[in-house]
């Protein structure tokens, strides 16, 4: 965990070296797991304590869509289906609410779902993540949440869960993968109750709470 931190300053002040004004990158946390492991719900209590800034990917998506923009079709159409929306897409909605929110602390939740998206989004942005919180948690529980969860979302239904759960097998652990080889995956066991889960994540948040 230290080691993640430290690596994240390294590479700013080396970035910086060069130029005038050195400009801080924002912090990210990138929130990663699977359909209903809880990553929302865990995102809210670390804004609470610890000052970030929450942007869920798939939040920005659905208001897009509800905004009726050009892309509200394709977005609605792909997230029935779970598919990955284009990268420029999300890209251009993380940035802006980045820009909007005024803060310099990020936790993306949701993002990125795959390779293209974490190469977009690390070459888009130049940033790279602290750490990864990874919600770790059984298939079985996690459709159970979603089928009693009544947030009116069009994709929680069990076609559209079964779909969810082989994209994020197929496309978003390997994004884990990537970030484990670097060492900045911190995986946390999300198949507990909401405080007990929450106790862990702090563990992780404490440290480095600056
Ligand atoms: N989505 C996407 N790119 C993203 C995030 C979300 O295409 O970076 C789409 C995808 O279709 C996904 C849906 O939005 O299934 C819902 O995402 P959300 O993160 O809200 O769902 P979760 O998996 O957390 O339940
Ligand atoms: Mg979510």
């Amino acid at each position: 965990m230290g080691t993640a931190v430290e690596a994240s300053n390294q590479l700013n002040s080396f970035e910086g070296a060069n130029v005038s004004s050195v400009e801080e990158k924002p912090t990210v946390v990138f929130v990663l797991g699977g359909p209903g492991s809880g990553k929302g719900t865990q995102c809210t209590n670390i804004v609470r304590q610890f000052g970030y800034t929450h942007l869920s990917v798939g939040d920005l998506l659905r208001a897009e869509a509800e905004s009726g923009s050009e892309n509200g079709t394709m977005i609605e159409n792909m997230t029935k289906e779970g598919q990955i929306v284009p990268s420029e897409v999300t890209m251009t909605l993380l940035q802006r609410a980045m820009k909007q929110s005024g803060n310099d602390k990020f936790l993306i939740d949701g993002f990125p779902r795959n390779e293209e998206n974490r190469a977009a989004f690390e070459h888009g942005t130049g940033i790279e993540p602290v750490f990864i919180l990874f919600f770790d948690c059984p298939e079985e529980e996690m459709e159970k949440r979603l089928l009693c969860r009544n947030q009116g979302r069009k994709d929680d239904n069990i076609a559209s869960i079964r779909k969810r759960f082989k994209v994020f097998l197929e496309s978003s652990l390997p994004v884990l993968a990537y970030y484990d080889a670097k060492g900045k995956v911190c995986k946390i066991d999300a198949a507990r109750p909401v405080e007990e889960v929450f106790e862990s994540v702090k563990t992780i948040f404490e440290p480095n709470y600056v």
